[in-house]
């Protein structure tokens, strides 16, 4: 480390200049063996204090690093030495001193994955629904529409062709998903749209949301602590949405809460529509989010005939109302399906936008609609 070398430097300097005061030490007009002895005493006395001085300043210089060093160890939980995980480049609160760190873990992981959860809407005034939307063609009077992966960041390899896709689209990653920030980081730099996909309570007992949903029967200040820790997990992400959630969203209260965090964040929410009863629109609309609903699950059922009749009612849907919001999910049938089907969307007349891109366009679309 930097602390040997730099107490080395500066003795080494130091002593070639106590030789250079040495072999000029002349005019004291004292006795000979007197002057050799002055001249020992005063190279010892010389060579003493500058010892001292290099000590001190190679311990001061030491214990700098060293303390960066140990707050750095804090701050990413202890994995200085178990080598590059996300969480180690990731934190806001890493001092500057350990990037300089020759030890510092590679930037094997792009920068937007450095921030989960976005800053307050504050900071700079634009909302992080707009801040961090993706840019959008101009419809021009066109249909648009948004297609909206969910449940990514579980199954990496089809959660990677998924990002492989004609973008933009829209990816709802779950925030459960191992390494989650990094691979929605490059679903961004890949020029996709992202949202946190919220792992909600479902209706009955057979269907699983995940570790840690979001359940009607918990006190409020758990409901509060899951939705904080679910909008760390990504960076740069202009909503969510609800996995499952077929019981959640249909409560209220429940809801009432949620809305009141995205409203405060700048965060829009996307009803997956997983049940009729939902009364996301109207929890939102009372809060001042921005909400959009699914129109069409495009894999409700397996099959590639299923699909390609899901995706006819898609456009069908866009043309009607100016635009249609699928909902996809990362399997084969699916991803073969919206392959071929996404390099023709814009040839045959639509314009293939992000969630925000019909978000924006909300108040107009469905006022026109209704
Ligand atoms: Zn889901």
């Amino acid at each position: 480390m930097a602390r040997g070398a730099e107490g080395h430097g500066v003795g080494w300097r130091s002593l070639s200049r106590l030789m250079g005061v040495l072999r000029s030490g002349r005019p004291w007009g004292r006795r000979r063996g007197d002057r050799r002895l002055w001249l020992v005493w005063r190279g010892v006395w010389l060579f003493g204090g500058v010892f001292s001085a290099g000590l001190a300043i190679g311990t001061s210089v030491g214990l700098l690093l060293g303390s960066g060093g140990a707050s750095r160890g804090l701050a990413t939980g202890g994995t200085a030495e178990g080598g590059p995980t996300w969480e180690s480049v990731s934190d806001p609160g890493l001092p500057p001193v350990a990037a300089a760190l020759p030890d510092s873990p590679p930037a094997a992981v792009p920068a937007s994955a450095s921030r989960p959860g976005p800053p307050p809407a504050a900071a700079s005034g634009v909302p992080p629904w707009q801040r961090y939307a993706v840019a959008a063609v101009h419809a021009d009077g066109r249909p648009m529409i948004a297609v909206v992966m969910d449940d990514l960041g579980v199954d990496r390899p089809r959660t990677a062709r998924t990002i492989a896709l004609r973008r933009p689209l829209t990816m709802a990653f779950l925030p459960y998903a191992r390494d989650v920030a990094a691979q929605a980081a490059h679903a961004r730099a890949a020029g996709h749209e992202l949202i946190v996909h919220l792992p909600m309570e479902p209706d009955g007992t057979n269907a699983d949301p995940g570790p840690r949903p979001l359940l009607v029967g918990l006190p409020r200040e758990e409901l509060l602590a899951r939705l904080g820790a679910d909008l760390a997990t990504i960076g740069e992400y202009v909503g969510v949405s609800n996995h499952m959630g077929s019981r959640f969203t249909s409560d209220p209260e429940a809801m009432a809460l949620v809305m009141g965090v995205l409203k405060e964040r700048g965060l829009a929410f996307l009803d997956s529509r997983t049940a009729p009863t939902t009364v996301g629109a109207e929890v939102a609309e009372r809060f001042g989010v921005p909400f959009a609903q699914r129109d069409v699950f495009l894999d409700n059922e397996d099959s590639p005939a299923a699909i390609r009749r899901q995706i006819q009612t898609v456009e069908d849907t866009a043309r009607q109302h100016g635009y249609a919001i699928a909902i996809g999910h990362p399997r084969d049938a699916t991803l073969e399906a919206l392959a071929e089907w996404l390099g023709t969307v814009e040839g045959r007349g639509f314009a293939l936008v992000p969630l925000s891109a019909v978000l924006r366009a909300g108040g107009t679309v469905r006022a026109a609609q209704r």
